[in-house]
């Protein structure tokens, strides 16, 4: 197989995408960026990188992709639909468009001989029964996702399975606990804002009265959801390391987290040690499609490539995330304003 220098990047100017993008810059490879830009910001796109605006739903864009860089080693697939809560309320984007999308870019990837890829999944594919909520969750854990935006993911991994068996698509699916934090030029930008630390870090800017917890009547130590918080540049090394190890892996799936689970009050408590801001906090109803706790065991990543988060302290996070905010209190807005 070819060697690795050419990575397309979909949803590069997204969250993790566009970290990622930097990071492989940094480690020294060529990046084609490809995103619609509803949810990301060109401004996140690495200069670096050749950017290019285009809808995975549009096939004859996809084509074009490939006809312009017909030297594509491997693909990071991050474009996607992502939040659990709008999946509950339409489905269809989870278990239609995100699985289309992929279809289209794996039809004209496998097409062109791109061998090498890696899909963002999610802990979203645990939603565990009462009995093993508290286990820390590895990667032979039954699969019970917990709304359509993990049972779309699941439908993609199983996508990636026939398509190993059926033209030898090397792949791995890297399913995120709860990414967060930030590098100082590059964070959490979404309209609408939707998940915990950038909206608690909201209310330390004074753009919103107060976070509302939604539910305190879950199985956990306070009754509020527990998760397992894991630096976005974490994420974007162990990319980076699963791509580079890829073709003796050739199928893998690897659970990424911190290992160690806070509950939504204490990620709250964390923000007010970080900021000196008194974050005030209500309780509401619970969102549909929560779990009540989702730990990962990262184990398998790590005895296999050493992967081993840097950023392993809930308050050293959420300190790099209040750093981006504090500075761009308007997100990408802020920048050259
Ligand atoms: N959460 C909350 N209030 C909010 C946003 C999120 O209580 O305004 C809770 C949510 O129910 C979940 C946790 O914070 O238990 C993390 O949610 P987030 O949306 O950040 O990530 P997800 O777990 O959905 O990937």
């Amino acid at each position: 197989m070819k060697s690795l220098n050419k990575i397309l990047v979909t949803g590069g100017a997204g969250y993790i995408g566009s970290i990622t993008t930097q990071e492989l810059i940094s480690a020294g490879y060529d990046v084609v960026v490809f995103d619609n830009l509803h949810q990301g910001h060109a401004e996140a796109v690495p200069p670096q990188a050749t950017f290019v605006r285009g809808d995975l739903a549009d096939k004859a864009a996809v084509k074009a992709l490939f006809d312009d860089h017909p030297d594509i080693d491997g693909i990071m697939h991050f474009a996607s639909y992502t939040l659990v809560g709008e999946s509950m309320e339409k489905p269809l984007l989870y278990l239609r468009d995100n699985l289309v999308n992929a279809a289209n870019l794996l039809e004209e990837a496998t097409a062109r001989g791109v061998r090498r890829f890696i899909l963002s999944s999610t802990a979203n594919l645990f939603d565990l029964p009462p009995d093993r909520q508290f286990d820390a969750i590895d990667e032979r854990f039954p699969i019970i996702p917990g709304s359509p935006y993990g049972e779309g993911k699941f439908f993609i991994e199983r996508m990636l399975h026939w398509f190993n068996r059926i033209y030898g698509l090397k792949y791995a699916c890297l399913r995120y606990f709860n990414a967060c934090g930030a590098l100082p030029d590059r964070g959490e930008d979404h309209n609408p804002e939707t998940h915990l630390i950038p909206l608690v870090l909201q209310v330390a800017l004074g753009q919103r009265p107060h976070i509302t917890i939604f539910g305190d009547d879950y199985p956990t130590r306070d009754g509020t959801c527990l998760r397992d918080y894991i630096h976005v540049i974490d994420l974007a090394h162990a990319h980076i390391l699963v791509m580079e190890a890829l073709d003796r892996l050739v199928t893998r799936q690897y659970n990424l987290g911190n290992g160690k689970g806070y509950t939504v009050k204490e990620v709250i408590e964390a923000a007010r040690r970080v900021t000196g801001h008194p974050i005030p906090a209500i309780v509401g109803p619970r969102r549909p499609g929560d779990p009540a706790v989702l730990v990962a065991s990262s184990e398998t990543i790590r005895r296999e490539l050493g992967w081993e988060p840097k950023y392993a302290s809930l308050e050293a996070i959420i300190q790099s995330a209040w750093e981006w905010h504090r500075t761009h209190p308007r997100g990408y807005a802020s920048l050259g304003k």
